[in-house]
């Protein structure tokens, strides 16, 4: 059944009404979903469009969006199987472990990705039928927002995925009608377009393509010096592979702390992860014009125009930060959705309401009434999961707070006047589109407290924990060094920092696994140098300090000052009491 015209999908039969959806959510990452989930379990009529469409690898992703498919969940159980590595040299042989230092067993590359593959998928499955119990519609499609109708609602069109072997997926969805519109499209990877680098789009992977590759990536040339680049190097090094970090600087992971940057770059170099700076990819050249055959890399520097040979690898993987697509894949310019590079800074509100309606509540929303954006879609947002799931939810409290007519005050609650076509009776198969609309209504939850329905305060970028997961992870929440000292002035700032060996460390140079030398472990609290002393940051470099770090953002939350720190009693012997006792 082909369709001559658009149609208006309104709610699903499950709820027996044919209103609009209080909110359409366009992608289902994990601020998507968050701020799906908490809609529907506060009462809300929820759609979430999300496009299962197949990556250049040929595998696909799922519902769960870069965390889940290729960033977070792929990275950590990697970088826990690299972890879990160490056993089989030096260290585990001195704790009594039957393995020969530098004959450890060679890693299986294949099983690895295949468990990594297989739990990635349970999750993807896992979300959608959370989506199905909770009662939200999730829609197999992508979605691009129409103009603000004069009754407040939108019209978000749908289209399913491409795919080349099935003319019929051409064919554009009924359309759904929404008060609220939440945007939640995410970020794709940068690669070098193919005029700066010729052969780069056939010849050079991402790191999402990096987790589902069936075969090891051998010789691997990791490009960029952010989260993503040592992130990967320190993981594919752990499992026994070469790898070489080109940066063009000499500066990694720019936005941190120095001291604690230049530590992880240290630790990564005495396991044997090589590193070239200030130096730009000029050419890649294969005698194979695709990524799994061995290429020869040249880069220039930065500064003498130099051309060197920085050598042959298997792989290439570029990891030189993320963008969004193209609003106009979400129909921004429909709706009057402001964006820069890509990303959501605002809107113009349709007449009759004021400009930046919204910003004083939620400034991490777009400013036109009813579309929000979370996630890292939104221009400022740090670009983490749990800044994007507090993000949704906050949304989603706010609309709840509002009746679900935020920024739709003139929507009527007349079915007629915005509905077309209900699923009741559709033919969804014929129509081409996947529809899981929901098979119950929502469970009803017990009466929450009041302040399980607060609306959380927007993220305060200052106050957001991170880690990075290098083989020392680096975890921190607040200010840098650096960034201190440029908002309160060199004598404004005083720092409380140590470098050590944490037991681990300390064991293995004894026999001779980690050369002796600098310390690799970093303890730093960055503070006001003025009465009451606050706290700005805390910095901690070392096995586990992403486990760490939780409990201090929480201190620095509460206002925590450097006398406290000082007076509070470490746990012994772990890597976190260091930060209570570098005084
Ligand atoms: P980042 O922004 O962290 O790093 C990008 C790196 O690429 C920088 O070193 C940058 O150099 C370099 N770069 C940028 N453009 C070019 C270019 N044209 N040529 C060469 N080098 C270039 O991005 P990532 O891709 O590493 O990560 C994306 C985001 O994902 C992060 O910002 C982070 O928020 C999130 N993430 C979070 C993780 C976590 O929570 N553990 C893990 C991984 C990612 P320069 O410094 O000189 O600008």
């Amino acid at each position: 059944a082909r369709l001559g015209s658009r149609r208006h999908l309104t709610t699903s039969t499950a709820r027996g009404g044919t209103k609009p959806y209080d909110v359409v959510v366009i992608g289902g990452g994990s601020g998507g979903i968050a701020c799906a989930r908490e809609s529907a379990s506060l009462g809300a009529r929820v759609a979430v469009l999300d496009a299962v469409s197949p990556s250049p690898q040929g595998t696909s992703w799922g519902l769960g969006g870069t965390c889940v498919n290729v960033g977070c969940i792929p990275k950590k159980l990697m970088h826990r199987a690299a972890r879990l590595g160490d056993a089989f040299g030096v260290l585990g042989s001195a704790l009594g472990w039957p393995s020969v230092p530098d004959k450890a067993p060679a890693h299986d590359w294949p099983a690895l990705s295949s468990s990594v593959t297989s739990y990635v998928r349970s999750l993807n499955f896992g979300y959608r039928s959370a989506l199905q119990k909770e009662g939200v519609d999730y829609i197999n499609a992508f979605g691009q927002l129409g103009p603000c109708a004069d009754d407040g609602s939108f019209v978000v069109a749908c289209t399913a995925p491409t795919d080349e072997s099935d003319s019929d997926a051409e064919e554009p969805l009924p359309d759904l009608v929404a008060s609220s519109v939440v945007v939640a499209t995410g970020t794709r990877p940068v690669l070098p377009s193919e005029d700066d680098l010729p052969g780069v789009s056939s010849l050079a992977i991402t790191s999402d393509d990096l987790f589902s590759l069936r075969e090891s990536p051998g010789r691997v040339l990791v490009v960029g010096g952010g989260y993503i680049a040592l992130e990967c190097a320190g993981f594919l090094r752990g499992l026994g592979l070469p790898v070489t970090v080109v940066h063009r600087s000499d500066r990694f992971l720019r936005a941190f702390d120095s001291d604690a940057s230049r530590a992880v770059v240290q630790d990564l170099t005495a396991r044997g992860v090589q590193f070239r700076t200030g130096l730009s990819l000029s050419a890649i050249t294969s005698e194979a014009s695709h990524a799994g055959k061995p290429k020869m890399v040249r880069a220039r520097n930065a500064e003498t125009g130099e051309e060197v040979s920085l050598g042959e690898f298997d792989t290439v993987m570029f990891a030189i930060g993320r963008q969004p697509l193209s609003p106009s894949r979400f129909g921004a310019q429909n709706a009057g959705v402001e964006t820069a590079g890509g990303r959501v800074t605002g809107g113009h509100a349709w007449p009759g309401h004021k400009l930046c309606e919204l910003s004083s509540h939620v400034p991490e929303s777009s400013t036109c009434p009813g579309v929000f954006a979370v996630g890292d879609v939104l221009q400022g947002s740090s670009e983490l999961t749990p800044v994007a799931i507090q993000q949704g939810v906050r949304v989603a409290r706010l609309l709840n707070q509002a009746g679900w007519k935020y920024g739709a005050s003139r929507a009527t609650e007349d079915p007629a006047s915005a509905t077309a076509f209900s699923l009741d009776g559709l033919d969804l198969g014929g129509l081409g589109m996947e529809v899981e609309p929901s098979q119950r209504a929502p469970p009803s939850r017990p009466t929450p407290a009041p302040w399980q329905l607060a609306v959380p305060p927007p993220v305060d970028p200052t106050l957001v924990p991170t880690a990075v997961f290098t083989p020392a992870e680096y975890a921190c929440v607040g200010l840098s060094e650096e960034e201190a000292i440029r908002q309160y002035g060199q004598d404004g700032v005083e720092v409380v920092w140590s470098k050590f060996d944490d037991l681990e460390a300390r064991l293995a140079s004894q026999h001779a696994w980690r050369p002796h030398g600098e310390p690799g472990s970093l303890a730093k609290v960055v503070a006001r140098r003025e009465e009451p002393w606050n706290v700005l940051g805390f910095h901690l470099v070392g096995p586990e300090a992403s486990e760490a770090i939780q409990g201090f953002a929480m201190a620095l939350r509460a206002g925590v000052t450097l006398p406290d720190v000082a007076s509070c009693v470490g746990v012994h012997p772990t890597l976190s009491e260091e930060l209570v006792s570098a005084h």
